[in-house]
């Protein structure tokens, strides 16, 4: 088996491992990324909502507050500057009744997160940007720095940046253990050509295996593992014109934002996700097929915001899965980032908002290698 040494080793080329690549190899640090797919962001990262959010409904203090706030600023500079397309269309949260009650809260909390660019609507207020909304909406809030992007192309200047400052990835390059050592971290790959590569800095972005993959990293960050929870979330494209500009969403729920409607880049609708919490002992790789069955939910849920919504209206489109670190009756946990000693560090947990909180992520990874 071949054997060689390596500065900085990132492993996984979803958004989170693509964008701290970037970043350390901005720092002029030689790096590679280990990718066991044939391709870029061929998980989680190309399975999601592509929503920018604002940083509403985070803990205060929390790692998904500071970052998801940070991260959108720096994303939509970003985007800007890399001539990545993006449409800043905004959002509204809807509530009925008593769900009005809980409107103040969620806003106080997103302004301490520092979150700007915030109004709590009337109904009439709420119908009068989006007329479809339903009649029994009692107010809203309405988020203006919310958006939607061009991941793919956003991916892309990521690894184009990379590679511009020296880095590469390989791809079909599964890791399969490794040893946290004195003086680095000595890792084995599988895939066509099997090596060990003993690495100074070795950043673990596996995503979905990230847990699995810290464990089979010997060393004494072992014992304090979390452990891994998963919750897969489906999505069903609206067939017609969809009558929205802006995004759509319900009050949250424990485990997601809700089941909201988005809107990509062409216009083209979408209702999802919902939460679904697979098996304690579920693991990767899942099955990513949409249960035509959860159309039911995705009609009840929609029409408490949009009644115009028709039978037939609704078609089975694609699913992704959250890699959460609490179970289904604990408070929504927060991001990982731990640096088990000087060689390494473990991103877990990194769920929602990680697509819009890469950049800053990236960043705290970055500072922590220097
Ligand atoms: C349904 C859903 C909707 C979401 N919507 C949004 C949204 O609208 N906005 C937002 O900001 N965030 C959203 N997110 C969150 C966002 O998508 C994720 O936080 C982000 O994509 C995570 O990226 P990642 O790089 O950590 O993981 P991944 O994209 O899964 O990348 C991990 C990579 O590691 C590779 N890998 C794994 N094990 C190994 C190994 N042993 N060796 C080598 N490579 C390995 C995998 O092949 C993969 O390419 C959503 C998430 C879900 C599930």
């Amino acid at each position: 088996m071949e054997r060689f040494d390596a500065d900085v080793i990132v492993i996984g080329a979803g958004v989170i491992g693509l964008a701290a690549a970037r970043a350390v190899a901005l720092q002029g640090r030689d790096v590679i990324v280990l990718e066991s797919e044939p391709l870029i962001a061929a998980h989680t990262s190309s399975r999601n909502s592509e929503v920018i959010h604002a940083g509403i409904y985070y803990a205060n203090g929390s790692l998904k507050a500071r970052h998801c706030v940070a991260g959108r600023r720096k994303l939509y500079a970003y985007l800007d500057t890399h001539g990545v397309t993006y449409k800043n269309c905004g959002k509204l949260v809807v509530a009925h009744g008593d769900e009005t009650d809980g409107l103040g809260a969620i806003v106080a909390r997103a302004e301490a997160n520092g979150v700007e660019g915030l109004s709590i609507l009337s109904g009439d207020e709420a119908r009068a940007l989006e007329p479809e909304l339903h009649p029994g909406i009692e107010a809203a809030i309405h988020s203006t720095v919310s958006g939607i992007f061009d991941s793919h192309g956003y991916f892309l200047a990521l690894q184009g940046e990379l590679e511009d400052e020296g880095g590469v990835i390989a791809f079909e390059t599964p890791v399969i253990r490794g040893e946290v050592l004195s003086d680095g971290v000595e890792l084995e790959t599988g895939g066509g050509a099997p090596a060990i590569i003993k690495a100074k800095t070795v950043i673990n972005a596996a995503g979905h295996y990230s847990v699995f993959l810290a464990a089979k990293i010997e060393g004494d960050h072992v014992a304090g593992l979390p452990t891994p929870r998963y919750v897969k979330g489906s999505y069903f494209g609206i067939t017609g014109k969809t009558p929205f500009s802006r995004l759509i969403y319900p009050m949250p729920g424990r485990a997601s934002l809700g089941l909201h409607l988005s809107i990509d880049l062409g216009g083209h609708g979408k209702l999802g996700p919902d939460a679904e919490w697979l098996a304690p002992d579920a693991k990767p790789p899942f099955d990513y097929r949409v249960d035509p069955a959860r159309a039911d939910l995705f009609y009840a849920s929609a029409r408490r915001y949009w009644p115009g919504l028709e039978d037939g209206d609704l078609a089975q489109d694609y699913a992704g899965v959250r890699p959460k670190l609490v179970g289904p009756d604990e408070p929504s946990g927060d991001f990982i980032i731990e640096q088990a000693g000087p060689h390494l560090i473990n991103l877990m947990g990194i769920e929602s908002p990680g697509l819009t909180s890469s950049l800053a992520i990236a960043d705290h990874v970055a500072q922590l290698l220097a």
